[in-house]
């Protein structure tokens, strides 16, 4: 579903992603932690060419799209194909505070995939459905709770019907009680069987979701395995740190 080779990320002289490989299967659920400062957000934003990779391939689904590529109208088109079928939740919920709840879930299909404004409404009111807020369709996103927007966020991001789901610490920006309801609704998803790339410091719910968790540090994938073996068996000393200082 998804292979990173050879990912490397520059910022001018800053290393920051050193050479990633990862391989992701369809409805696997991955969830990435790591100090900050390790490059979860840069690997996640190169994943969708929200940031140009400076070394590597990239493939989701059948799109494939290498780094240093001649910039030319294909490979602009294969880009955007790519992050039409990656969905992207970032920690700040970046919904249009002038439209109301149901019209931010309807602008995707409507402005990226062309439908007509019914269709689209019935898309929005079935994904608000989903994610438990099929009462605040009409709500602007300054009615709504942290979670709730956040929850918008997902149904908004879900509208474009992606192949995988790109989380980036979701829950970080909410207060503590508002946590769950998101977790819970990403949760749904992972039982349904999406594929799932999840950035969090929630070590719980990683338990719950995650297939396999990957440890980051300083650019390079440390170690990964089930949540149990990073958890209970972490086998490198970074990991090891990193764990006695979140638990
Ligand atoms: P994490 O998400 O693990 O906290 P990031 O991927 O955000 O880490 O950042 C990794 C490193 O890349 C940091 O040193 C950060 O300063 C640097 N970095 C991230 N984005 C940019 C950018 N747009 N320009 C310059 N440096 C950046
Ligand atoms: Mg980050």
């Amino acid at each position: 579903m998804i292979k990173v080779t050879g990912l490397v990320k520059n910022f001018g002289d800053n290393e920051v992603l050193k050479g990633i490989d990862l391989s992701i299967d369809k409805s696997e659920v991955v969830v990435i932690m790591g100090p900050s400062g390790s490059g979860k957000s840069t690997l996640l934003r190169c994943l969708n060419f929200l940031e140009e990779p400076t070394e590597g391939l990239i493939q989701v689904g059948d799109y494939e799209v290498k780094a240093g590529g001649k910039i030319d109208r294909h490979r602009k088109k294969v880009i955007r194909e790519l992050r039409k079928k990656t969905g992207f939740v970032f920690q700040s919920f970046n919904l249009f505070p002038h439209k109301k709840a149901i019209e931010n879930v309807m602008e995707g299909p409507i402005a990226i995939h062309g439908k007509g404004p019914v269709e689209a409404k019935a898309i929005a009111v079935e994904l608000l459905a989903k994610v438990g807020l099929a009462d605040r369709a009409d709500h602007y996103p300054a009615q709504l709770s942290g979670g709730q927007q956040q929850r918008v966020a997902i149904a908004r991001s879900l509208a474009l019907d992606p192949l995988v789901m790109l989380f980036d610490e979701p829950t970080s920006a909410l207060d503590p009680e508002l946590v769950r309801e998101v977790l819970l609704v990403i949760k749904s998803l992972a039982e349904e069987g999406m594929t799932l790339v999840i950035v969090t410091h929630e070590m719980n719910f990683a338990k719950e979701v995650a297939d396999r968790v990957v440890f980051m540090d300083e650019g390079i994938i440390v170690e990964q395995g089930t949540s149990q073996q990073i958890f209970e068996h972490p086998k490198e000393d970074r990991t090891k740190q990193f764990l006695s200082k979140v638990e």
